[in-house]
């Protein structure tokens, strides 16, 4: 299995075929694109009956080794199966199985459709990133182990993504994270979450500033290309490879567990932010898996939203994006869209960067066909399942209340918007899987303000705010950060 970028011209991606092993580290391919493999490894119908059989992470195993196929598979089973355990995923809803880690629950089976939540967000932080991450930090251990190298975790967050990071890298051999978080600007739950952590190789910087002096910080560190290599800086935002991957395995759960036959096919509703978890779906699908519609659900920073209804890719500048209470979809470009568009345009790496490159320069660009528009591949998106919603704060409130009064769960911010949009699009005949990418104690103001009481939360969780926090806070200056990195990293 090789890897090519979505802007490799066919010489440099002839002269530089990728392995898993070699993309796993890194984020973009030094052309600026995104890798994607050369071709997606396709699932026979026998393959999908003997899976349905698997534990999750069996089923982990077997579609990782379509991917990864330049490491051992004996290796691989190891990982999977320390990865995946109802240990590490064990906040499931009462009368779900935490055995199955990403188990289904059925909503509503009616004459209007069958609409089904698949809980993704059993780990560690909550949150259906660590899904992926819970992985990401196996797959890192073991492959800078076998190059006896290290690598040194930079980035910003300000929620999810951070901690999802610590909790996967926290102990791991040779990988240290350095995570920068505004001070006092995250809620105290998120705070409690990643600053209780005692673990020596993680640390918490709070910087005396708003996210985005957080992400200047990264920015400026990191096009300090010496210092960076001295350091072995790396990330492990929404577009490594290894990530997507990761998540393409529970779009094959989801199927297999709410299906019988493979001649039946489901629908997916997915909250999207940064188009990683959908992206994963739309390979899933591509690798023969019977999925219909692939539903993409916004709030109003509704860029993807916008595209799948109208063929124009507009990103948003910071002053138009908002800051909603669903705020882990809160983006005002979807990093992962390209990998789509690259699709779209039949795999034309040139005209791929060309319309990126616009995006730059002109803040987006047009596929609906219109004139003095940049193409009109606008009509072949329905032959890929995609469809779309927006969903606001008000949809959001009363969602909340409607599944708490109709099927007695409280779900999060982000589900909501979820099964707002997945109610405007379920099909009888088709199941509609709404993928649950929170669990609600994460967001508690909102379920608060809808419900009138505070959002359960999982056992061990209850007193997170008093555990001691291990933190540093410092002002936002590159010369400090970098000091501070090097006298940690000791490189
Ligand atoms: C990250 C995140 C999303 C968005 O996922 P993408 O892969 O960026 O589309 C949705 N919900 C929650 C709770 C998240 O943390």
């Amino acid at each position: 299995m090789h890897y090519v970028s979505t802007r490799a011209t066919s010489a440099s991606a002839a002269r530089n075929p990728q392995q898993f092993s070699d993309i796993l580290l890194g984020g973009l391919a030094p052309d600026g694109g995104l890798y994607l493999p050369a071709e997606y490894p396709q699932v026979s119908s026998a393959e999908l009956d003997a899976w349905r059989k698997l534990s999750y992470a069996e089923l982990a195993y077997e579609i990782l080794r379509k991917f990864a196929t330049d490491i051992p598979d004996a290796d691989l089973k190891e990982l999977t199966a320390r990865t995946y355990t109802p240990e590490v995923y064990r906040n499931a809803r009462e009368g779900e199985a935490a055995a199955d880690i990403t188990p289904l629950r059925v909503l509503e089976d009616g004459p209007q459709g069958k609409l089904v939540l698949q809980a993704l967000s059993n780990g560690p932080t909550l949150a259906f990133k660590d899904m992926a991450m819970q992985l990401l930090g196996n797959l890192f251990e073991y492959a800078l182990a076998k190059e006896n190298d290290e690598l040194n975790i930079f980035g910003a967050t300000s929620g999810d993504t951070g901690s999802a990071a610590e909790y996967a890298m926290r102990g791991k051999r040779g990988v240290r994270v350095f995570m920068l978080s505004p001070h006092k600007k995250m809620s105290a739950f998120q705070t409690a979450q990643m600053f209780s952590l005692q673990d020596p190789n993680i640390f918490n910087i709070a910087v005396e500033g708003v996210f985005d002096d957080c992400q200047d910080l990264v920015k400026a560190v990191s096009n300090d290309l010496e210092f960076k290599a001295r350091q072995k800086i790396g990330t492990v935002n929404s577009i490594n490879w290894a990530r997507v991957v990761a998540q393409v395995v529970y779009y094959f759960r989801g199927y297999l567990a709410a299906t019988t036959s493979n001649d039946q096919k489901v629908s997916f509703t997915v909250p999207s932010g940064n188009f990683g978890n959908i992206c994963a779906g739309h390979i899933a699908r591509m690798m023969g898996l019977p999925i219909d519609k692939l539903v993409a659900a916004t709030n109003e920073n509704d860029v993807l939203d916008e595209f799948f209804r109208t063929g124009v890719y507009r990103v948003r500048k910071p002053s138009e994006t908002f800051h909603t209470s669903s705020p882990s979809m809160d983006i005002s470009k979807a990093s992962n869209f390209e990998r789509f568009v690259y699709e779209l345009v039949g795999r034309d790496a040139e005209r791929t960067h060309a319309l990126f490159r616009k995006v730059d320069t002109h803040g987006g660009f047009d596929l609906s066909g219109a004139p003095g528009s940049d193409g009109d591949e606008f009509r072949d998106v329905a032959k890929y399942g995609f469809l779309s919603g927006r969903s606001t704060h008000a949809d959001r409130l009363a969602t909340i209340r409607d599944v708490a009064d109709d099927y007695g769960i409280t779900i999060d911010t982000h589900t909501a918007d979820g099964i707002k949009v997945a109610r405007e699009h379920v099909q009888p005949g088709v199941p509609m899987i709404v993928l649950e990418t929170a669990l609600a104690a994460k967001f508690n103001e909102t379920i608060l303000e809808a419900l009138g009481e505070d959002a359960a939360r999982p056992a061990g969780f209850e007193d997170i705010e008093s555990l001691p926090q291990r933190f540093v806070v410092m002002p936002p200056d590159v010369s400090l950060m970098k000091a501070y990195i090097a006298e940690h990293t000791g490189l």
